[in-house]
C-alpha cells in the first residue's frame, strides 16, 4: 500500500509518498508560499529529476491538488490513478492530553485536534487545513493523525507538572507536553534494535539536535521527560530559540526596552538561541562551527552555549532514569556534526563514555559511534519522521 505523508504548515507543505510494504520512498516534495506572490512546487520522483513548477497556489487546496497531479502526470508521475494511493498520514504538532497514540481521522477527532488549537496557534490550524484539504480532493481514502505529542504522553506527572498554581494545570492544561515525538520514538527503538537489545530493557537518551532541538530520556521503550514544554520554546539552546530562561527576563526586559509581550516572545523565538548568542551572526550550525574553527569569538561563545545546555540536559536525565545505556544523536546537526558531538560527549566522561573517532566522523548511516569498551554506548541514528508517519499510518488502516 502507497501511504501519502502529508506535513503541513501555514504557508508551506511537505510530502513524501512511500512504498509501506518495502518502506522505500517513491517520491517527494515540498509546496512553499502557499497564498503567497511566487508559490512553487519542487517535485521529486525516487531516481528521477528534481522538477520545480512556479504556479500559483491561493491555498492549501490547490497546492495538495497539484501535489496529486504531479504524482499522477502522465510523464513523471509514480501512480497511474489516485485508488494507488491508500492512506494519507498527517502530522500533527499538538494532540494535547487528548491524543498518547495515532489515530485515524474522524469528524470527532477533527473536532478534537481544533480544542487544541490553543496551545499551538502557529500549527494546529495549519494542519487542520491540510486534513480539510486532503479530505476535500481524496473523499474515500483513509487518514491517520501522527501527533509530535503522543510519544511523550507517558511522562509522570513529576516530570509533566510546573511549579505553578495546580488549578492552572486544571484550568487550562497548563503542563509539558513535549515535541519531535515521532522522532524521539523512531530513533530509540532503532537505537535498540542496532544494539541488539530489547527496547523494553533499555535507559535511553536521545538528541534532536535540528534547528529546532531536544532530549529526551526514554525508559524501558516509554518516554519519562523531555526538555520541550508546554510550547516548543523550552528546553536546548536552538537556532533561533531560547530554550530555558529565568522567566522573570520577560519583565525585565519589557520594562528596560518598553517591549509588549508579544514583541519579547516575537524575540524568544526567532531572534535568540544560537542567532542571538552569536550576536546575529548565524542561526546555522555550518556557519557557527566555520566561525569557531578561525577561532571568532561569536562562533565559538553559541556553540559552547548549546553545547553546554546538552550536556546538562543528559545529566539531568541520566539522574531521571537512575542511569543511561545508551546516548543517540539525531537531526541536522545531530547526524552531521562530529565536532558537536565531540564537544557534548568529552563532558561526559563520568559516564564512562569515550568515542571511537573514525566511527565518528562517518556519515549517513546508523552508527554506534562509542568504543566497545564504553560503558554507556553512543549512537548516530539519522531520524526518519516521514517512514515512522507512514508506518503508522499503515498499522491503523491496513
Ligand atoms: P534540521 O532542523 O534537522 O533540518 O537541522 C538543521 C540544522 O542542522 C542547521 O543548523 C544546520 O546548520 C545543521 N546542519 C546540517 N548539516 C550540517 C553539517 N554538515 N554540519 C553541521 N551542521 C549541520
Amino acid at each position: 500500500m502507497n501511504i501519502l505523508v502529508i506535513n503541513c504548515g501555514s504557508s508551506s507543505l511537505k510530502f513524501q509518498l512511500i512504498d509501506a510494504e518495502t518502506e522505500a520512498m517513491i517520491a517527494k516534495g515540498l509546496c512553499e508560499r502557499i497564498g503567497i506572490d511566487g508559490s512553487r512546487l519542487v517535485y521529486q520522483p525516487t531516481g528521477g529529476e528534481k522538477e520545480e513548477t512556479v504556479t500559483e497556489m491561493p491555498d492549501h487546496t490547490r497546492a495538495i491538488e497539484l501535489v496529486l497531479e504531479a504524482l499522477t502526470d502522465e510523464k513523471t508521475g509514480v501512480v497511474k490513478t489516485l485508488d494507488e494511493i491508500g492512506a494519507v498520514g498527517h502530522r500533527i504538532v499538538h494532540g494535547g492530553e487528548k491524543f498518547a497514540a495515532s489515530t485515524i481521522i474522524t469528524q470527532e477527532v477533527v473536532k478534537a485536534i481544533e480544542e487544541c488549537n490553543d496551545l499551538a496557534p502557529l500549527h494546529n490550524p495549519a494542519n487542520l487545513i491540510g486534513i480539510e484539504a486532503c479530505r476535500r480532493l481524496m473523499p474515500d481514502t483513509p487518514m491517520v493523525a501522527v501527533f509530535d505529542t503522543a510519544f511523550h504522553q507517558t511522562m509522570p506527572q513529576e516530570a509533566y507538572l510546573y511549579g505553578i498554581p495546580y488549578e492552572y494545570y486544571e484550568k487550562y492544561r497548563i503542563r509539558r507536553y513535549g515535541f519531535h515525538g515521532t522522532s524521539h520514538s523512531y530513533v530509540s527503538e532503532r537505537a535498540a534494535q542496532v544494539l541488539g537489545q530489547p527496547y523494553e530493557a533499555l535507559k535511553i537518551i536521545v538528541c534532536h539536535l535540528g534547528n529546532g532541538a531536544s532530549v529526551s530520556a526514554v525508559q524501558n521503550g516509554r518516554c519519562v521527560d523531555t526538555s520541550m514544554g508546554l510550547t516548543p520554546l523550552e528546553g536546548l539552546i536552538m537556532g533561533t530559540r531560547s530554550g530555558d530562561i529565568d522567566p522573570a527576563i520577560i519583565e525585565f526586559l519589557a520594562h528596560k526596552e518598553n517591549l509588549s509581550i508579544d514583541e519579547i516572545m516575537e524575540i524568544l523565538n526567532k531572534k535568540s538561541g544560537v542567532l542571538g548568542l552569536s550576536g546575529n551572526f548565524s542561526s546555522d550550525f555550518r556557519d557557527l562551527e566555520s566561525a569557531c574553527a578561525e577561532g571568532k569569538e561569536e562562533g565559538v561563545r553559541a556553540v559552547k552555549g548549546f553545547a553546554y545546555r546538552v550536556v546538562k540536559y543528559i545529566g539531568a536525565y541520566a539522574a531521571a532514569m537512575n542511569g543511561v545505556d545508551a546516548i543517540c544523536f539525531t537531526a541536522g546537526l545531530g547526524e552531521n556534526s562530529p565536532e558537536v558531538r565531540n564537544l557534548i560527549c568529552e563532558r561526559l566522561g563520568y559516564l564512562g563514555i569515550a568515542l571511537d573517532q573514525e566511527q565518528n566522523h562517518k556519515r549517513g548511516e546508523d552508527l554506534v559511534i562509542s568504543t566497545p569498551d564504553s560503558d554507556t554506548k553512543v549512537l548516530v541514528i539519522p531520524t526518519n519522521e516521514e517512514l515512522a508517519i507512514a508506518r503508522q499510518t499503515y498499522a491503523l488502516v491496513r
